[in-house]
Parts: C-alpha cells; sequence; structure tokens
C-alpha cells in the first residue's frame, strides 16, 4: 500500500498555481516561513466566494425537503463574520460593505430561485481531508478537492456537478476544474456524471457545460500532475532554484524580475511592508492582505 504521507497532494488550486508559473506554485504551496507555515493571500474577491459557498454547500447536510426552509439571509450574516475585516482582505468598511452587499445578492438570488437545491443530493465520501484518490499509484500521486454540490438525477440514476461561481467572469475553457470534479466522481462513488453547470450566483446564470470524457479528464490531469511531481523530486536534488521565475525571478535589491502573481508573495518573504499579515488561517496558512 503506498504512503500518503510521502504522496504528492494535487488539486485544482495548486495545479492552477503551477500552470501560472513554477516559483507562484512553489511561494504558495512548498514555501514555509520561520513559523513553519505556508503563505496565502486574502482577497476581498475570496472572502465573497467563501461566505456564499459556506451557506450553499452547508445545505446538503440538511434533508433535502428542509433545505429551502432555512434562513439563508441569517446564515449568510454568520458566514459573513468570519471573513470580515482585515482576515478576510478588506481595507475598509466602504469596500467591505460592497462586497457583502454583492453576497447578499447571490443569497435573493438562490432564495428566489433555488433551482436544484431542493433535490436529492450526493456529498462524497471523505474524512479530515477533502475527498481524495490516488490518482497514480505508481506516481504517488493523489488528487484531492470539493465539488461544490452534486444533484443527484432520479430518472437517469446518474449525477449532475454544479460549480457556484462567484465571480463577475466566466470560466475559461480548458480549464482542470470539470475534469477534477469527474474523477473525483468516478473514484469516489458509483454512479455516472452525466450532466455539468456553472452556477453564476450573482447574474443568477446556469451555464451548461460540456463534459469531458473520461480518458480525456485522466489524460488531462494527469499530464499536469505529473509535471508538478516531477518538479518536486526535482527540487529535492537540486534545491528552491527548481523553481525559479523563467522571467527571472524578484530580485529585492535591484527590484527587477517577478510579475502581478509572484509579487505579493515575493513582498511577503522580503518583509518589505507592502503586505499585511492578518492571522492564520484555516489551514494553518500565515494569511496577508495588500496594505
Ligand atoms: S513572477 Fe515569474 S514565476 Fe511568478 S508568476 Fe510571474 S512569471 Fe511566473
Amino acid at each position: 500500500m503506498p504512503d500518503k504521507y510521502s504522496a504528492v497532494w494535487v488539486s485544482h488550486s495548486s495545479m492552477g498555481d503551477f500552470l501560472k508559473c513554477p516559483r507562484l506554485y512553489y511561494l504558495h504551496n512548498v514555501y514555509k516561513n520561520k513559523n513553519g507555515r505556508k503563505i496565502s493571500i486574502i482577497s476581498p474577491h475570496m472572502s465573497l466566494g467563501i461566505a456564499a459557498h459556506e451557506v450553499l454547500e452547508d445545505l446538503a447536510n440538511y434533508p433535502s425537503h428542509e433545505r429551502m426552509d432555512r434562513d439563508l439571509r441569517a446564515r449568510f450574516e454568520e458566514a459573513w463574520l468570519k471573513v470580515s475585516g482585515p482576515i478576510g482582505g478588506f481595507s475598509s468598511l466602504d469596500e467591505e460593505e460592497q462586497f457583502k452587499m454583492r453576497g447578499k445578492e447571490m443569497i435573493n438570488n438562490v432564495i428566489k430561485n433555488p433551482r436544484f437545491l431542493p433535490n436529492k443530493c450526493i456529498k462524497l465520501k471523505r474524512e479530515t481531508m477533502a475527498p481524495n484518490f490516488y490518482l497514480s499509484e505508481d506516481h504517488n500521486i493523489i488528487l484531492n478537492g470539493l465539488v461544490d454540490w452534486i444533484e443527484y438525477l432520479p430518472d437517469t440514476d446518474s449525477l449532475h456537478i454544479v460549480d457556484f461561481k462567484t465571480g463577475k467572469h466566466e470560466e475559461r475553457d480548458g480549464s482542470l476544474q470539470l475534469p477534477i470534479y469527474l474523477l473525483l466522481c468516478n473514484a469516489l462513488q458509483g454512479r455516472t456524471v452525466t450532466k455539468a453547470s456553472y452556477w453564476y450566483l450573482e447574474s443568477d446564470k446556469m451555464v451548461e457545460v460540456t463534459l469531458p470524457n473520461k480518458d480525456e479528464a485522466f489524460n488531462a490531469v494527469f499530464d499536469v500532475a505529473l509535471q508538478v511531481k516531477e518538479m518536486r523530486v526535482q527540487a529535492k536534488r537540486e534545491g528552491e532554484q527548481t523553481f525559479a521565475c523563467p522571467k527571472g525571478t524578484y530580485n529585492d535589491d535591484t527590484k527587477a524580475g517577478g510579475c502581478i502573481h509572484c509579487m505579493p508573495y515575493e513582498h511577503i518573504i522580503y518583509d518589505d511592508g507592502q503586505m499585511e499579515h492578518v492571522g492564520v488561517g484555516g489551514f494553518n496558512q500565515d494569511l496577508y492582505k495588500e496594505k
């Protein structure tokens, strides 16, 4: 039996970082500071997503006929308390209020038209970690992730996977999100996924998307996961420079190098006063926001 603790764990977020650039992957997913913690950046957009997801995903814990009796507005207020203030990345009360209003509007949209939420749903089995499985035992790679919602479709005894979107931008083609969801569902429960949708909560738009087939999904995810694994193995041999920026890693003396994705992390590491430590996150990571 392979050892889960020595495996390389990959997710939509970590592979997304890796696809942007290796150094971003390193700074967000590998690097640990003097407290032994990873570092993460929180923004108002992320906090809005966290609060809205918490309210909606929690509904799966209740029987279908009770779900829409829940006071979703009150639940949103509770969820918002956890991201309120600097720990949510907000720089002012005004900014926070604007984002909170957007969240309230999303919850109002859900209350007006809950779509599939009152239907039967399925939860993937998990222990303390997010649902996960061995993407490859031979390569010791584990894929983990949370599917926002899985509706059960009784007519076909199959599943509809739904991703809640709280941003304004539509998901790009070629994103690994759906392939990852499909692989998680296939590995962790017995029914076939026959439908997938994005629910843009702010515009209340449901967009059905074409599912990749199983082999395409596996190949797309495994290809990136293996690159991550190989780079980590190389880094063990050759050190941190394996994850250097291909365009020139940021140099704090000359201020050269770096780009928009990595700069906030570089500012944290160089402790140059541009980022503010706002607390410790749920995964024991040190959280920062832009000043
Ligand atoms: S700073 Fe370099 S490594 Fe980081 S995201 Fe930008 S180009 Fe990629």
